[in-house]
């Protein structure tokens, strides 16, 4: 049975490592001088990073002299998930890293035979060196997410579109793999805003993105391209499956109507698909969906076009 000796104790910073109420009688000895000068150089290397997984490895590395362990694991406190290093052991040293009120997550370090007490003094004084470099890096995790994600509906935005097809056709074309594209333009969305108001139009967008994330798998990655566009990227997906997919979301857009306030709104969409090409850019594949969806306009929208070839 794993040992946990410090379950979940709360570590806020408050013997930062020029305050050293905890450490001073040890300081005064020179082996105490040097786990000083250490924690020193510590709190130093973990200023090099602002990845997230990184800086817990670099924590585990530098701190491994002065507190041999064979695992160390952060628990993310927003969704629980778990950034881990080596191997997990019988013996545990958990805390919970807590900065001005906010709860970063859990980090437990792991070992075959028991961490003494003092051992657990070393490990919340080093973890004072940890938690600022630790928020600050969760600060940027935030913002690198936010700068991706479009804040009306949710999905990922155009910026981030550009990377992923760059990434998607690279991947595509290695491992010989279908790549498909469907790309969605609400029709008379224009009328929508002018009759029910650009409140309502808002509404509708978040409903539609929520509808088509519930019609597609996780593999898929939903993109709002542009106002009333969304692009939907399908790795390791044929033609066949990629229509099938376009023609279910269409009926299901087409099947719905929105309440907002006492109106009932009702709308389509257009869909264009076309697969990716070995030699292909992802531009051209950009190219050629949207070309297949002027042709579901053209034929009268509320409909799935295919585009095999570029004009
Ligand atoms: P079509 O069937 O040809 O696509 O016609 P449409 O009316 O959908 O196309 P058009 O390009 O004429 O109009 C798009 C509308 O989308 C106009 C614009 O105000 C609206 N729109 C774009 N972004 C947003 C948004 O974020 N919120 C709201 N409410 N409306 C938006
Ligand atoms: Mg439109
Ligand atoms: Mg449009």
């Amino acid at each position: 049975m794993p040992v946990t000796q410090s379950r979940a104790k709360a570590v806020e910073p408050m013997y930062e490592l020029g305050n050293l109420a905890l450490m001073s009688n040890a300081i005064e000895h020179e082996a105490g001088r040097q786990v000083h000068d250490q924690a020193l150089m510590i709190a130093s290397a973990l200023q090099s990073t602002l990845d997230l997984d990184k800086l817990i490895e670099i924590f585990s590395m530098e701190v491994k002299s002065l507190l041999p362990h064979s695992g160390i694991t952060f628990t993310y406190e927003e969704d629980g998930k778990e950034i881990s290093h080596g191997k997990s052991s019988r013996h545990r040293c958990s805390y919970r890293l807590v900065v001005a009120e906010q709860a970063l997550g859990q980090l437990t370090i792991s070992r075959s035979r028991p961490f003494k007490q003092n051992e657990s003094m070393l490990l919340e004084y080093l973890l004072c060196g940890l938690v600022y470099p630790l928020r600050n890096a969760i600060m940027y995790k935030h913002a690198l997410t936010a700068a991706l994600r479009d804040p009306l509906t949710g999905v990922n935005n155009r910026s981030a579109l550009n990377a992923a097809m760059v990434r998607e056709t690279e991947l595509a074309r290695r491992h010989k793999t279908p790549l498909s594209v469907i790309m969605m333009d609400i029709d008379f969305f224009k009328q929508v805003n002018d009759r029910y108001g650009h409140l309502a139009g808002d509404f509708v967008l978040r409903s539609v993105a929520d509808a088509v994330s519930n019609c597609t798998r996780c593999s898929d990655i939903i993109f709002r391209s542009g106002g009333e566009e969304f692009l939907i990227v399908l790795s390791n997906t044929d033609t066949k499956g990629a229509m099938q997919l376009a023609e279910r979301v269409r009926k299901t857009l087409a099947s719905h109507d929105y309440h907002y306030g006492e109106h009932h709104i009702l709308v389509t969409a257009s869909f264009g698909v076309a697969c990716f090409r070995a030699g292909e850019s992802s531009d051209a594949l950009l190219e050629k969906v949207d070309r297949a969806l002027y042709d579901a306009k053209a034929d009268g929208r509320n409909c799935v076009r295919f585009t095999a070839e570029q004009s």
